[in-house]
């Protein structure tokens, strides 16, 4: 069995949702995981938002528009009068359950609802089509048997057993759908696995069912070597092993979502990344076979602050690393890059919700520095230390740009580089020419 995911732009509208049919529609077996239609959860955060400031009329207006979106597709979608009925009725349902929730109390509860609608459509619209074309498909629910625990992690026995109850309920056939990014939580309420989460999904799936691949599909040839947005001429990467995926998708590759890449490891399940425009595009693939070029790609994360605590008492000091993790362990903000001296230590982090609170609380060891608008850069391959030379040619492509942090020896996959936002198009070129060219 296989797992194929479909991003929201792959079922982004009837057209769309067609193609991918034709791309699963052969007899072998799979899951076969959607996304929301693209758009529609971003439209449904914007309803959720209104609803929570008690703009109703703003809100109804959005969920009109939206409705209103999704009956032309349901026109386009079936052919048959039958069909076209049942779509609307679907479409009608869903709409006028998101309508009941413009009601004053509305919590969080209600908004994981609304956001769920997006996922909940699109795979029973897909599996009506199916059907209207005489395929034999079954809708899965997520939510019988996706959920996370109170740590809001995947509960992966609980979804092991009852993924593959409803598997084995439904034998000789060949075709699962189920929805990408909603589950319950651990109290069984309607929950979702973040923004993106979709992958997640997949993999999460994969691994519970024990699929031969996890396949992603979505609109681009696979991981790319360099940020095609900045750079010219970047290529697809053919393999990759799942550390080099993780440090990628982290810190920069929007094609994959970072958390996806744990669960296929741990399995040791192949992921495949997939183009719905081109077909026969060969894409990347994540597994844990080793390649034979060590460079295999450089990314950029943006939005990145730089804190600086600088202590005079850090010399022949011990606990004080401690102490300073612990501030930031206690605002729940992950740090990305440490570096560290005698006297002091810089770190990074890309949420800036709690960043006041954190300056303040570590003021108490030492004077602090924050530096915004940062970069990091990441080179990603096989950096084993044997291979000399990869150090060298990195410093040496960015030797006319400012560099605040460097750190490496981390992980053997990984070398990464803060710098200004502002010299990213010109570091990402300048280490493209000197290691890809
Ligand atoms: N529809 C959700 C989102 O837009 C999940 C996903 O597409 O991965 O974030
Ligand atoms: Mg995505």
């Amino acid at each position: 069995m296989k797992v194929l995911k479909f991003g929201g732009t792959s079922v982004g509208s009837a057209q769309r949702m067609k193609e991918v049919a034709e791309l699963i529609t052969d007899k072998s077996k799979k899951i076969v995981v959607l996304s929301a239609m693209s758009g529609t959860t971003n439209s449904l955060v914007e309803i959720a938002n209104y609803l929570y400031k008690k703009n109703h009329d703003g809100a109804n207006e959005l969920i009109n528009q939206l409705e209103q979106k999704y009956k032309q597709e349901i026109d386009l979608l079936y052919s048959s009068d039958e069909f076209k009925q049942k779509g609307l009725e679907l479409v009608k349902s869903h709409f006028e359950y998101i309508k009941s929730f413009t009601i004053d109390m509305f919590t969080v509860f209600e908004e994981k609802t609304i956001l769920a609608q997006g996922e909940l459509l699109s795979t029973a619209m897909f599996d009506y089509y199916l059907q209207e074309q005489g395929e034999d498909s079954v809708l899965l629910p997520a939510l019988d048997y996706m959920r996370i625990d109170k740590n809001n992690e995947p509960d992966n026995i609980y979804i092991r057993e009852n993924l593959n109850k409803i598997l084995e309920q439904h034998e000789g056939k060949n075709i699962f759908i189920t929805q990408g990014y909603i589950c319950r939580n651990a109290f069984g309420e309607i929950d979702n696995l973040q923004r993106g989460g979709s992958d997640y999904s997949a993999s999460i799936i994969g691994t519970a069912s024990q699929a031969e691949e996890i396949q992603i599909w979505t609109d681009i040839d696979g991981m790319h070597n360099n940020d095609p947005r900045y750079v010219e001429n970047t290529k697809s990467i053919s393999e990759l092993s799942f550390d080099e995926a993780a440090e990628l998708a982290y810190f920069g590759a929007k094609i994959l979502h970072p958390t996806s890449v744990l669960p296929a490891k741990l399995a040791n399940i192949p992921v495949r990344l997939l183009n719905t425009m081109e077909p026969n595009a060969a894409g990347t693939l994540i597994s844990s076979k080793q390649r034979k070029e060590r460079m295999a790609a450089v990314a950029a994360k943006d939005g990145i602050t730089a804190i600086k605590i600088k202590s005079g008492r850090m010399l022949l000091a011990y606990g004080f690393l401690r102490k300073v993790f612990e501030i930031f362990e206690s605002y729940k903000t992950p740090i990305d890059m440490i570096s560290t001296s005698e006297v002091g230590v810089s770190v990074t982090i890309d949420d800036n919700r709690h960043l006041e609170e954190i300056v303040d609380d570590l003021k108490k060891y030492g004077t602090v520095d924050v530096d915004t608008d940062q970069v990091i850069v990441c080179v990603v391959g096989d950096l084993v230390a044997e291979n000399k030379g990869y150090a060298h040619a990195i410093l040496d492509a960015m030797k006319e740009v400012p560099i605040r942090m460097i750190s490496y020896g981390g992980s053997n996959y990984n070398v990464s580089l803060l710098i200004n936002a502002k010299d990213k198009k010109k570091a990402l070129n300048l280490l493209s020419d000197k290691l890809f060219n």
